[in-house]
């Protein structure tokens, strides 16, 4: 039996071609800036959404503590959603990192509304912190894969301007987007203070992310990517699939999403599936019927060879991914339909 696993994008593997790709790369000593399959990756994402600069760093999580970092100073608010990444899943990074407060909106679906943040912006009062900066999320990962189309992210970086508040993008899962909207990085760069995009999720690369700004901005996270320990030597291998990544994956992630789209009409029909989040890019989120247990559940997909993860109370996720192909999906539905409740 074939196993499926959906637990995550993040357990796709380099393939050959990314494999020959890496072991020609030339490197350098990047603490030193010498590395030039890095420079070169950093130049080129900074380029393609129309930024200064770019810094590669091992993890979507240290490109996001150091954006907020770099931000902020201790006293001050961080808004953002409140199943955002930055909140749930960084160990608390935000207060370790930077010792600033957090301000939770209720979103729908993981989006924030401009008028909602307007909303959470403290007034200068001894007593409170200084809202200075605001994080999104694009796709978000706890609301179901949903995105920000370009009209939306324009709204909210406007409201962010005319309030003088920091604007930072965590765009793990951009790529996703971007392929079904069709938005232009170079139009979405202009809206952000700092953008984070990560390479080894649908991407297919095995480790990577990289925060983008300016280059005031860009120096000051060099810093704080040292401190954290993240300053790395001959790391252009890792650069290189990341750029293979770029230059090859990309498409691969339309397939991921019409996938997802296509298990998503399925669940329904299930009985145990109370509800399934609308599903826009490669993560869905299904809602199991009050009287079962989600542990039941995933005991008895993990049984058939599905591996996937809870998500929620009574929420499990699939995430599709290269690994997973679309007549892979019959496969799936035949295994679920077997289930006992
Ligand atoms: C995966 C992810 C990150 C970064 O995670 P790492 O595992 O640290 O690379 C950040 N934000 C979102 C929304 C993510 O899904």
């Amino acid at each position: 039996m074939k196993q499926i696993n959906l637990i995550s994008d993040t357990i796709t593997k380099p393939n050959d071609a990314m494999l020959q790709y890496m072991m020609q790369a030339e490197v350098g000593d990047d603490v030193f800036g010498q590395d030039p399959t890095i420079n070169a990756l950093e130049k080129k994402l900074a380029n393609m959404f129309g930024k200064e600069a770019a810094i590669f760093c091992p993890s979507g999580t240290m490109t996001n503590q150091i954006a907020i970092k770099c931000h902020t100073n201790a006293l001050d608010e961080l808004i953002c959603e409140k199943t955002s990444h930055v909140y749930q899943y960084e160990t608390g990074g935000y207060s370790y990192n930077s010792r600033v407060a957090i301000n939770l909106i209720d979103g729908e679906n993981g989006k924030l509304k401009p008028h909602q943040i307007t909303e959470a912006i403290r007034p200068d009062y001894d007593w409170l912190p200084n809202s200075t900066l605001v994080s999104i999320e694009n796709s978000c990962n706890k609301g179901g894969g949903s995105y920000y189309d370009l009209q939306e992210m324009k709204a909210i970086s406007e409201n962010c301007q005319k309030h003088d508040l920091r604007l930072h993008l965590d765009g793990a899962r951009l790529f996703n987007v971007l392929v079904e909207t069709e938005d232009k990085p170079n139009e979405i760069g202009p809206l952000f203070d700092s953008i984070s995009i990560c390479l080894s999720k649908g991407l297919g690369a095995p480790v990577g992310s990289v925060l983008i700004g300016n280059s005031a901005f860009i120096k000051k996270a060099r810093k704080f990517r040292k401190v954290m320990g993240g300053g790395m030597r001959q790391a252009g291998y890792l650069a290189a699939a990341c750029m293979y990544a770029l230059d090859h994956n990309i498409p691969q992630l339309k397939t991921d999403n019409q996938n997802a789209k296509n298990i998503g009409r399925e669940l329904r029909h299930l009985s145990y599936v109370e509800a399934v989040k609308p599903v826009k890019t490669n993560i869905l989120i299904f809602t199991i019927v009050d009287n079962v247990e989600v542990n039941d559940i995933l005991q008895q997909l993990q049984d058939k060879g599905i591996i996937a993860s809870q998500f929620g109370p009574k929420d499990i996720r699939f995430v599709t991914h290269n690994g997973f192909e679309e007549n892979d999906i019959n496969d799936l539905m035949e295994r679920m339909k077997t289930i006992e409740i």
